[in-house]
């Protein structure tokens, strides 16, 4: 594995991170005895860099890490005032079972409007990186304006931003604006890390070219993915150590295109328009009555299961 310098953060990380969204009630919802066997067979292959946020509600998965030594795990909340996000950490410090946690910041922001509304909770976070309850402050994105903007503040020292080869995702902008934006942030010192480098499963079809993509992007320190069994780390560890053989390459893009993911609606819905609020994406609405999902869109994060009251989505 490779390891790189997150910025001025002083925390060395793996070029490859997990992502924890898959493991929750979001997405795949996988036992924490599954979680556990899943993060060891990651650590094992040299992963440090673990992902979360209050909102997958998956800490008691990622509790085992706490035994770990020389791990990162970057966190986050929608807390907008200083006295959420307080709570919030204070949540996260207990359930994670850690003094520190290395990264936590503000989740899914927009612009330097959304950045200024949480005012309260970044002043709060950059507190606590003076008192070491944690090391370095994050803003995390899918919006091109939001990076610029959050490049230029001095409380933050992370990015997390989505960027893949076809530009999926991105907010407001194209691919070519988000590295442009990225380059600049890496410029002004920040450790940069990006999400969805397989599209949240639109690039699928061929996931050695979507992680090379990532893999050889020159302005960031480590790529997020979220894995759901050992064969995919397998395969995302030796993209990203370049010790791939064709047939490799072959095979496992066989087994991955054997597990399309979907979001599913089930026909108990309401129509309460909840989820529609929720994405961020634009991809799901509500016509006579039921949540209609537009797949061209849909990055399958499950964020909008997560706020459906009947418990009628799911990422399957
Ligand atoms: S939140 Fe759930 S019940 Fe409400 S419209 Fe969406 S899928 Fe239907
Ligand atoms: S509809 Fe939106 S929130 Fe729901 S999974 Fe798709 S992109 Fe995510």
């Amino acid at each position: 594995m490779i390891y790189s310098s997150l910025g001025k953060t002083g925390l060395e990380v793996s070029m490859l991170s997990m992502g924890s969204l898959v493991l929750g009630p979001a997405q795949y919802n996988l036992s924490t005895q599954e979680s556990e066997k899943l993060i060891q067979y990651g650590l094992d292959q040299g992963i440090n860099f673990f992902d979360t946020s209050e909102f997958y509600d998956v800490y008691p998965h990622l509790k085992y890490l706490s035994q770990k030594e020389n791990v990162v795990i970057s966190s986050r909340s929608y807390a907008p005032s200083k006295d959420l996000m307080k709570e919030s950490l204070e949540r996260a410090r207990r359930e994670l079972q850690r003094d520190k946690i290395e990264i936590f910041g503000l989740h899914e922001q927009e612009s330097a409007l959304t950045l200024k509304g949480h005012r309260g909770a970044l002043e709060y976070l950059a507190e606590s990186r003076e008192k070491g309850l944690i090391d370095a402050v994050s803003v995390s994105t899918h919006y091109v304006s939001c990076v610029k903007s959050a490049a230029m503040l001095p409380e933050v020292d992370v990015i997390f931003a989505i960027l893949n080869m076809e530009g999926l995702g991105i907010a407001d902008g194209s691919k070519a604006d988000m590295e442009d934006a990225l380059a600049f942030a890496r410029y002004m010192g920040k450790g940069i890390y990006i999400m969805k480098a397989l599209g949240g499963g639109h690039l699928y079809r061929n996931p050695y070219k979507a992680l090379c993509y990532a893999r050889d992007f020159p302005y960031k320190d480590s790529v997020c993915v979220g894995f759901k069994n050992e064969t995919e780390i397998q395969f995302a560890c030796k993209v990203f150590c370049s010790e791939i053989t064709e047939e490799e390459i072959n095979r496992a893009q066989s087994q991955i295109l054997r597990t399309p993911k979907k979001l599913v609606v089930e026909e108990w819905c309401e129509g309460c328009g909840k989820c529609e609020q929720k994405c961020g994406f634009s991809a799901i609405s509500v016509a006579d009555g039921k949540a209609v999902v537009d797949e061209s869109k849909c990055m399958l994060c499950g964020y909008c299961a997560r706020v459906c009251p009947n418990f009628c989505l799911k990422v399957i």
